[in-house]
C-alpha cells in the first residue's frame, strides 16, 4: 500500500510541477513536507525567524521601538476614507517619516480611487480576499486554488482598478480570521505574497510574539483554527497579539472585544492605553490596533478616543506607527532604536556620559553592494541643534531615504544634554526611565529609508456594471477604464468573456 501511495505521490508532483492549477488541492496539500521544530541556531533572518518572544538578544528593551500597526479591514468606500484621512493627516513618526496604516481591502463596495490615494500617501493596501464570503466554513476548508483565486488574483485587480504598483500588495487578512491550516499559507507562498496577518494569539500577548516564518513548527497557540502544521519556507506570520477587554476576555480585533468601558472619550482612551502599555512594557513585539472602521460609528466616543490615542502614542518617541510590512521588514533586520537615533545591533552604542572624540571616517563601513550615496553625507553643523532642525528636514525628507546611521551616531550626542529635558517625561505610568540620546543632525531612521509616496495620479471613472453572478447592478469607482461586467472570482478584472480554465490533459 505505502509503495502505491508513493507512486501515486511522485505521479502527482510530477502533474503539479505540470499544471500547477490542477484541482487536486487535498493531495497537493499533503505532499506538502511537514514541518520540524525551529532551531535558532540555523533559521535566521532575514530569510527565517523561529516563533519567540525574543527579537534580538543583543538589543536591550529600552532600545528596541515599539512598532504599532493601525489596520482596517473590508471595502474602503468615500465615508471612511474620510474619517481614516483625518486620523491619519501629516502625522509623522520619530524618524520624520510619515506614519502608515494598513488596510485589508475586501473588493465589493470599495472606491478603487480612494485606494489609490491611500497607497499614494505611503500606506499599505494588503488583500482581504474577492468575495468576503460570510460562511466560515467557506474559509475553513478553502482549497490552495481557492484561496489563490481569492487572494492573488485580488492582487492583480487592486493593482488593476486602483492603479498602485502590484509589488507592493504583499499582506493577506483571511476573512473572519478563518485560516485553512496549511492551504492559506501555501497560496501566499505561490502567489508571491510575504505575510498574513490573520492568526491571532492568547498565549504570547505579553510578553508578545514577533512575526516569526513557516520554515519550522511554531510555539504559537491556535485559538480559531486551523493553523498551519507543514513547512512553508518564507511566509511570515504576523501574529495577532489579543486585547483584553473590561471584564477579561481576549479580541484580536478591537470591534469584537465584548465589553467595552462606558461610551466616553476618556475612559475608552484609557482602556485603549492599557493595551498598549501591556505590550510597551512588556518585550515590546509589534502592538495591533486592528479594527473596521465601521466601529468608529458605532459608539459617540470610539473615533475622538481613537484619535486621542493615536495622539498619545504618537507623541511616544520611542514608537512608531507603521504598516505591516514595515514591521515585518524591521523583524527580519532589528536594529537598536534609541528615542533619538538607530543603529544596527551590531554597532556598540556609547555610553551616555562617554565623550567620544570626532574623528576623521572617510569610508562608511564595508558593504557587499553598491548602496546609494546618501545625500546627508555632507550635512552641515548648523542643522544640528534644535527643534528648528527637526522641522526643517520634514521638507527634506526624500533627501534621507537612503541614510544608514552607522557612523555619525558617536558624534553629535554630547553637545545637546539639555536641550530636551523638558519633553523627557511623558505621562506613562509604569515605564522605567528610558535613557536619551540627543538628537542626531539627520532625522533617525527606525528602517533604512521611510515608504515611498506617490503622486496621486488617479483619474477617478465611475462604472455602472452588472454582477454577473446575481445580475445585481454594482458602482464601482475605477481608476482604469471600466471593465464590461463587475470583477468577481475567477474574472478579476471584469472581462466580458472569462478565460476557460485550460483543459488538464492536454
Ligand atoms: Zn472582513
Amino acid at each position: 500500500m505505502k509503495l502505491v501511495t508513493l507512486i501515486g505521490a511522485l505521479v502527482l508532483s510530477v502533474a503539479v510541477v505540470a499544471a500547477p492549477q490542477s484541482r487536486n488541492d487535498e493531495d497537493i496539500e499533503d505532499l506538502l513536507p511537514l514541518a520540524q521544530s525551529c532551531d535558532p541556531t540555523i533559521c535566521t533572518p532575514p530569510n527565517c525567524r523561529c516563533s519567540s518572544t525574543t527579537l534580538d538578544e543583543s538589543i536591550p528593551h529600552e532600545q528596541t521601538p515599539q512598532l504599532v500597526m493601525m489596520t482596517f479591514d473590508d471595502a474602503v468606500t468615500a465615508l471612511n476614507y474620510e474619517y481614516i484621512a483625518e486620523a491619519f493627516a501629516g502625522r509623522r513618526n520619530p524618524d520624520n517619516c510619515p506614519v502608515a496604516a494598513t488596510f485589508f481591502v475586501s473588493h465589493e463596495y470599495t472606491d478603487y480611487s480612494k485606494v489609490h490615494s491611500l497607497w499614494a500617501q505611503g500606506h499599505e493596501i494588503a488583500l482581504h480576499s474577492i468575495t468576503h464570503t460570510p460562511s466560515t466554513e467557506y474559509w475553513k476548508s478553502a482549497s490552495v486554488e481557492t484561496m489563490i483565486a481569492e487572494f492573488g488574483d485580488q492582487r492583480d485587480m487592486l493593482a488593476h482598478f486602483a492603479a498602485i504598483d502590484r509589488d507592493d500588495i504583499v499582506g493577506v487578512r483571511v476573512p473572519h480570521l478563518q485560516l485553512s491550516g496549511n492551504n492559506s499559507f501555501e497560496a501566499i507562498r505561490r502567489f508571491g505574497g510575504l505575510y498574513d496577518c490573520s492568526w491571532p494569539t492568547q498565549n504570547f500577548v505579553a510578553p508578545g510574539m514577533w512575526p516569526f516564518t513557516l520554515d519550522y513548527t511554531s510555539t504559537m497557540d491556535c485559538p480559531l483554527g486551523l493553523c498551519p502544521t507543514a513547512s512553508i519556507p518564507g511566509v511570515w506570520v504576523m501574529p495577532m497579539l489579543d486585547w483584553i477587554d473590561t471584564e477579561g476576555y481576549m479580541c484580536a480585533m478591537v470591534d469584537t472585544c465584548p465589553h467595552l468601558p462606558a461610551d466616553d472619550v476618556d475612559e475608552t482612551f484609557e482602556w485603549m492605553k492599557e493595551n498598549f502599555l501591556r505590550i510597551y512594557n512588556s518585550n515590546r513585539a509589534p502592538f495591533g490596533v486592528f479594527l473596521h472602521s465601521a466601529w468608529f460609528l458605532t459608539r459617540q466616543s470610539n473615533y475622538p478616543a481613537y484619535k486621542k490615542f493615536v495622539d498619545y502614542m504618537n507623541s511616544l518617541d520611542d514608537v512608531y506607527l507603521v504598516s505591516v510590512s514595515k514591521a515585518v521588514e524591521y523583524t527580519r533586520n532589528p536594529r537598536a532604536v534609541t528615542g533619538t537615533s538607530a543603529v544596527p545591533p551590531e554597532i556598540p552604542l556609547p555610553e551616555e556620559e562617554e565623550v567620544v572624540p570626532p574623528q576623521p571616517q572617510p569610508q562608511p563601513q564595508p558593504q557587499p553592494q553598491p548602496q546609494p550615496q546618501p545625500d546627508s553625507a555632507q550635512e552641515s553643523e548648523q542643522e544640528v541643534d534644535d527643534e528648528n532642525s527637526i522641522e526643517h528636514e520634514v521638507e527634506e525628507e526624500h533627501d534621507h531615504e537612503h541614510d544608514h546611521d552607522h557612523e555619525e551616531h558617536d558624534h553629535d550626542h554630547e553637545e545637546h544634554e539639555h536641550s530636551h529635558e523638558q519633553e523627557a517625561e511623558h505621562e506613562i505610568p509604569n515605564i522605567e526611565p528610558r535613557r536619551r540620546f540627543r538628537r542626531q543632525s539627520r532625522p533617525n531612521q527606525a528602517f533604512d529609508q521611510c515608504q515611498l509616496t506617490h503622486e496621486n495620479t488617479c483619474v477617478p471613472k465611475l462604472c455602472q456594471l452588472t454582477k454577473v453572478s446575481t445580475g445585481e447592478e454594482r458602482w464601482m469607482t475605477s481608476c482604469a477604464p471600466c471593465p464590461a461586467v463587475y470583477p468577481w472570482l475567477g474574472n478579476p478584472l471584469g472581462l466580458r468573456e472569462v478565460p476557460q480554465p485550460e483543459p488538464e490533459d492536454k
